[in-house]
C-alpha cells in the first residue's frame, strides 16, 4: 500500500510509472534512481539541505567497513521481533539507506521500507542501492 500524501493538498498520491500525482494534479517526478522529491521549493530553506555528496561518500565508506553492524544486527532483531505480519517500514533520516538496507535483507516477511531524508545526495544512493520501496526528499 502507498502512504504517501500530496504536501500541497494531502490529498493521497497515486504512483505512475514516472510520476507521482493527486487528485488535484499536483505532480512529483520520480529521479531515474527512483526517489520522489516531495520538498516544496517554499519549504526548503538552503540550495542544497542536508548532506553534501562528500558526506554522503565518506559515510557509505565508513559503515561499509562494519563498525556499526552490531548496532544495525540489534535493531534488526527487534524490529523482527515486533512484528507479526507485513508492514511498512519508514526510517526518518535514512541517509544512505544503510540501516534500512540491512533491516530489508534480514526480514523473513514482504515489508514496504520507505526512506525520508532531507539531503538529495543520500536518498539518490539509498536509492540506487535499491535499499527502500521509494526515497522520499521530504519533510
Ligand atoms: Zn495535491
Amino acid at each position: 500500500m502507498n502512504p504517501l500524501i500530496c504536501p500541497v493538498c494531502k490529498n493521497a498520491l497515486i504512483e505512475a510509472i514516472s510520476s507521482y500525482r493527486c487528485e488535484q494534479n499536483h505532480v512529483f517526478d520520480k529521479a531515474r534512481s527512483g526517489y520522489v522529491n516531495l520538498l516544496l521549493p517554499n519549504r526548503k530553506h538552503s540550495k542544497e539541505p542536508g548532506d553534501n555528496k562528500e558526506m554522503v561518500k565518506n559515510r557509505e565508506a565508513f559503515l561499509t567497513k562494519g563498525y556499526y553492524t552490531k548496532i544495525s544486527d540489534l535493531l534488526n532483531q527487534e524490529i523482527a521481533r515486533a512484528s507479526s505480519r507485513d508492514m511498512n517500514i519508514l526510517d526518518v533520516g535514512c541517509g544512505n539507506g544503510y540501516y534500512l538496507r540491512r533491516l530489508k535483507q534480514n526480514l523473513n516477511k514482504p515489508s514496504d521500507c520507505w526512506g525520508v531524508d532531507i539531503s538529495k545526495e543520500a536518498i539518490n544512493l539509498a536509492a540506487k542501492k535499491q535499499t527502500i520501496s521509494i526515497g522520499l526528499l521530504a519533510i
